[in-house]
């Protein structure tokens, strides 16, 4: 194992600037926890508008020979980022662990996901790369019109703290792919994984200030780096409330933005679909990563005739979860990644007893420590209802029996939110037709919630503007250039 992935129950008062640790210029640390036993990993900086200036000049120094580098080697720096995380993949997937709480399992995957990103954006920068110069109609046939991409310039990038590594992965691939430098904010409840992506970079020989990494909060860092007039355009994915103040902050300057929010995804079960598949898809949903997921499918609308059925099955399969510690084998969840996060979701639990709604499942053992909470599932919730209606971010899932699909996909689409939604049914055809009816940007029929890097992945409605992943992804840092001039004769 490196040692700095061990050595992290220092005082990590310093930023990665121009591919060296600098002093943070701000005095305040804040304690990183581990949420499965409550224990001091690090005292990690809060970071001040000082760094932001420092690390928005570095990577403004940066752009113009990255932005100029031929996009190949820009791949290839990328294969070699990807390699650095596969070399620390068993050190990195404990950080994460220890860190957020997931499962080992579930930080497994979420190595694959991030090494599968950066892998496919080395290639989309050699695909890139070929399609520079592209012939486009001039709409006249005296002149010769050609199209080229061009980098946006320095972005500032900022994440959560539900899957390190791999929100940024999202963002950080496709934008060295694309030439920008890039001033990463990662959340500062998790910040221990991504800070091993500094040493990562410097393994892979990034030039100094194309990869800047700010640690430090949202007040300290989050608001001074989107409103800095150095930075070209802002990614944020977080919350609704953050993302508004992203976006207006990004208003002064005209700069875009893109942004990933919230979700009340629904996951709608017809009375022909496999029950056992049905049940387990439900679970999955709401229970991986503890229901912290912006595509956690949290409300359910099911067939009154399998209703009953699916929600003994379900209660059955919550009663036979194994809540532990997060680095054990056979651990199904881990806790919530904070005592906030905790908080935020006992307060649904409080409201659901006050509004008296009404709840079969079993209680389960939980550990003697950590910040954990059961699953639940509440039956026949009103959809005026606040956990009807609102991210829990936890996994506390509501239910509703319906009567047909046309009732299904109305209540699914009564929500501002539109991130995902999963059919299960037993007839693809129906699937198909019940999945173009709804309002999200990912729809799953009878299948796990896939998110492979050549995929999209994005909000309609409330849930964010723009997608990442894919060719889509990419475009979110190039600007499109048309070259017109007359035709060689
Ligand atoms: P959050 O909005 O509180 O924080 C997200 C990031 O923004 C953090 O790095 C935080 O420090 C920073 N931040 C806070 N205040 C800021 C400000 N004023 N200006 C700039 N940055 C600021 O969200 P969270 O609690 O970390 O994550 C949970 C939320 O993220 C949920 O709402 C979830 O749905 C959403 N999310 C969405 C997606 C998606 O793909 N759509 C993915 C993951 C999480």
């Amino acid at each position: 194992m490196p040692a700095s992935i061990n050595a992290c129950k220092d005082i990590l008062n310093e930023q990665f600037i121009d591919n060296a640790w600098v002093p943070s210029r701000s005095q305040t640390c804040r304690p990183v926890l581990n949420p499965y036993n409550e224990s001091l990993l690090a005292e990690v900086t809060c970071g001040d508008s000082a760094d932001v200036d420092i690390a928005v000049a570095a990577a403004r120094r940066a752009l113009p020979g990255w932005r100029a580098m031929p996009e190949v080697s820009r791949g290839e720096y990328l294969v070699a980022i990807a390699a650095g995380l596969e070399t620390r993949r068993q050190a990195l997937a404990e950080l994460s662990c220890r860190n957020n709480g997931k499962p080992l399992v579930e930080a497994h995957q979420d190595l694959d996901d991030a090494i599968a990103c950066y892998r496919y954006y080395a290639k989309a920068a050699v695909a890139l790369g070929q399609r520079q110069g592209t012939v486009a109609d001039a709409g006249q046939a005296d002149l010769e019109a050609r199209h080229y991409w061009d980098a946006i310039g320095v972005v500032g990038l900022i994440t959560p703290w539900n899957f390190p590594l791999v929100s940024s992965a999202w963002k950080l691939a496709p934008a060295l792919a694309a030439g920008c430098a890039v001033v990463f904010k990662p959340s500062e409840v998790t910040p221990l994984p991504e800070r091993i992506l500094a040493e990562i970079v410097i393994e892979a020989g990034l030039p100094p200030g194309v990869f800047n990494l700010l640690l430090g909060d949202g007040e300290g860092i989050g608001a001074p780096l989107s409103r800095h007039p150095g930075i070209d355009k802002l990614s944020f994915t977080g919350s609704n409330a953050v993302g508004e103040a992203v976006m207006h902050a990004a208003a002064q300057g005209v700069r875009p933005v893109s942004l990933e929010l919230g979700g009340k995804s629904p996951i709608l079960v017809t009375e022909d679909a496999d029950l056992g598949l049905a049940r387990d898809l439900v679970m999955a949903g709401i229970c991986y990563n503890a229901g912290q997921m912006c595509s956690a499918t949290s409300r359910l609308l099911v067939h009154e005739s399998v209703a009953d059925d699916l929600y003994a099955a379900i209660d059955a399969a919550i009663s036979e979860l194994h809540l532990g510690d997060p680095m054990t084998k056979g651990t199904d969840m881990g806790p919530l990644v904070s005592a906030t996060q905790r908080e935020r979701v006992q307060g649904y639990m409080v409201l659901a007893n006050e509004e008296g709604l009404s709840s079969k499942t079993p209680t389960i053992a939980l550990p003697g420590c950590g910040f954990f909470v059961a699953p639940r599932l509440y039956r026949e919730v009103p959809t005026t209802s606040r956990l009807w209606q609102e991210e829990i971010f936890g996994p506390l899932l509501c239910a509703r029996r319906v009567a047909d699909d046309a009732e299904a996909i109305g209540l699914a689409n009564g929500s501002d939110f539109g991130l995902a939604a999963t059919v299960v049914t037993g007839d693809a055809d129906r699937a198909e037709a019940i999945a173009r009816r709804l309002e999200a940007g990912n729809v799953w029929c009878n299948s796990d919630q896939v998110a492979p890097p050549q995929g999209s992945w994005g909000g309609m409605k409330r849930s964010g503007i723009g997608r990442e992943l894919g060719d889509l992804g990419l475009g979110a840092y190039l600007e499109l250039k048309r070259i017109t001039r007359p035709l060689k004769t």
